[in-house]
């Protein structure tokens, strides 16, 4: 699997479970549907390719500054959580760094 297809599903993972469990709707609500969007429209669209840092390291970090907050709210969260869920992606994770 290419780095953005992995970091698109990652994101989508950390996304739906944040959702889960802080606004308990059934599926995204529509401020974390907003989120996921932009997440993976700017991944699409990352000048760095298939090259790219980790988005929390980049240096010219392409997010807006509310969408930056709320990404970054959503790791903190669904981050550590990702051992207990999603134990694979999160073992490849640590493989590839
Ligand atoms: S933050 Fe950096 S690495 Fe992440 S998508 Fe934007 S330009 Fe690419
Ligand atoms: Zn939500």
């Amino acid at each position: 699997m290419s780095k953005i297809s992995y970091e698109k599903r990652t994101v989508d993972y950390m996304i739906g479970l944040y959702c889960r469990k802080n606004h308990r709707t059934n599926g995204l609500c529509p401020d974390c549907e907003t989120l996921k969007d932009y997440a993976l429209d700017r991944l699409i669209k990352c000048p760095f390719g298939e090259d790219k840092p980790a988005c929390k390291e980049c240096k010219i970090h392409c997010y807006q500054a509310d969408m930056k907050a709320n990404i970054l709210e959503v790791m903190r969260f669904s981050g550590p959580r990702m051992i207990i869920y999603f134990p694979l992606d999160y073992l490849k994770h640590l493989i590839r760094k």
